[in-house]
């Protein structure tokens, strides 16, 4: 248990499991292996009944305590989740203020640790002489395209999504305006305004740890780690992942008994992260999608939403069953080869399992790592956030996904689902996927050694940290 002396880090993660789940991981090493201890500070603002089950399961040396609400009554009813997270952290500042004061008298607060949307907040830990650090719980293309936005915005007058050209962000793949973060696809949006807030925020860090690692991400880390004048040192320091999860879900032994039973690498598992859902009609065409294709698989439900695709972002489950929403028959129909739960799989456990061999997922950055480090090949299928850059990187650079076809309505059709599935399960794309990831997943547990630059990076700052508290 951590002592009164006890070295300690206060963290601030934003609103969503999707954000607490790094930080956590993140603060676990810190705890565990380097002798700290952790506090976290959420928003109550955003609490949800995974995020409490979570906060609730924290290992000992890791607390939390919650920033009462703040009144958003203030914003358009259309404001995008982007403009309410920041508003929220924003008008949180006195609050957080006190918390942090406190902490440092009662604790040897050692370092406040933010991650990309707290950089309004900065500034308090820079008022009490607290090192203050971000940790970019995605990679190193999304931290350039931080670093790069304000430059894009001066040379830029048209929408991203009008340029005849791929943006070009240092040492990563060309990507669309199109395939841009989300609040950048409408420069006119209040979130697009708080996008550029936050890229000037970030430099205001000390430092800035990115769970991604050298060997996936070569050039654009290379140039990152660079010192450079007005900008933060950048280091490497994941894949920092769960080692499972135990927020006792209820379909985990369903799942595990069902995949032990399957042939080795048999089973594609589909899932789009925790609040990823897909339209009605597109619903239907991943279930049409994965009859046809014949093979095996492990599919998470949500209900369709036609508004949003973070539907089901902050564990809102709805009312309805996510089953009325299959073909009529197909539950029955696919029965031998495929297995559908509702809400949550236990995703670490399921790409760990032997028979999984393949991932169709919205590429949300933690289960991309999930899947790095289980050397599982993907499909990408981004819905939101930084998910479409995330998707070209895998595709395009790092060459462990396979991406199916858009039709030009925007849905997905069921040939091609099934075309890229069997594809990616026993096709020469596949194969060539698949071979990438086993290098890939060696590379990421070399990072994490002893030895390995992620571990060393991680050490480096803890020292760092320890040493201010000594003086
Ligand atoms: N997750 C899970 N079971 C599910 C869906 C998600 O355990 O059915 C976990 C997943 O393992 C990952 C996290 O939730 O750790 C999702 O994070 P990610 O960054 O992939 O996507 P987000 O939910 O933030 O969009």
């Amino acid at each position: 248990a951590a002592g009164t002396r006890t070295p300690h880090v206060a963290i601030l993660p934003s609103p969503g499991v999707g954000h607490l789940i790094p930080l956590a991981e993140l603060a676990k090493r810190l705890v565990f292996h380097r002798g700290f201890a952790a506090t976290f500070i959420t928003f109550s603002d955003f609490s949800s009944p995974a995020q409490d089950a979570f906060l609730n399961s924290l290992p000992p040396g890791l607390s939390s305590l919650s920033l009462p609400p703040v009144l958003l009554d203030d914003l358009p009813t259309d404001a995008r989740i982007e403009t309410r997270l920041c508003h929220v952290v924003a008008r949180s500042v006195p609050r957080l203020r006190d918390i942090l004061a406190t902490l440092k008298v009662t604790t040897p607060l050692a370092a406040y640790v933010i991650d990309i949307f707290g950089g309004d907040t900065l500034c308090i830990a820079k008022e009490l002489g607290v090192p203050h650090y971000m940790y970019c719980t995605t990679n190193f293309t999304v931290l350039s395209l931080l670093f790069y936005l304000p430059t894009l915005h001066r040379t830029t007058s048209c929408e991203y999504r009008d340029l005849a050209e791929p943006v070009v962000l240092p040492g990563c793949a060309p990507i669309r305006g199109e395939d841009l973060v989300n609040p950048m696809q409408d420069r006119t949006n209040e979130a697009y305004t708080w996008a550029l807030h936050i890229a000037g925020r970030s430099r205001e860090a000390e430092g800035i740890l990115v769970n991604s690692f050298v060997e996936m991400e070569p050039v654009a880390s290379r140039i990152l780690m660079e010192n450079e004048p007005g900008k933060p040192p950048v280091w490497p320091v994941g894949p920092l992942i769960r080692a499972g999860s135990n927020d006792g879900e209820e379909n985990r032994s369903e799942c595990l008994e069902w995949l032990d039973r399957q042939p080795s690498g048999s089973v594609l598992f589909v899932s789009f992260g925790s609040g990823g859902t897909l339209s009605t009609e597109q619903l239907r065409e991943v279930a049409f999608g994965l009859e046809m294709s014949g093979t095996q698989f492990l599919w998470v439900v949500r209900c369709p939403s036609d508004t949003e695709a973070y539907g089901a972002f902050f564990g809102d489950k709805g009312a309805d069953d996510p089953l009325n929403y299959l073909p009529e028959g197909f539950l029955e129909r696919t029965k031998g080869s495929g297995l559908v739960v509702r809400f949550w799989a236990p995703q670490v456990e399921v790409l760990r399992n032997g028979s999984t061999g393949g991932f169709l997922t919205h590429c949300g950055w933690n289960s991309t790592l999930e899947s790095v480090v289980h050397g599982v090949p993907m499909i990408a299928w981004p819905l939101y956030a930084e998910q479409r850059m995330n998707a070209v990187m895998l595709s395009e650079s790092v060459k462990v996904a396979m991406r199916p076809e858009v039709g030009k309505d925007g849905v997905v059709r069921r040939e091609e689902i099934s075309r890229v599935v069997k594809e990616l399960m026993e096709g020469e794309g596949g194969k060539a996927a698949r071979d990438r990831m086993a290098e890939l997943r060696e590379a990421a547990a070399r990072a994490l050694t002893e030895e390995g630059s992620s571990y060393k990076s991680l050490s480096e700052v803890a020292g760092k940290w320890k040493a201010g508290i000594a003086v």
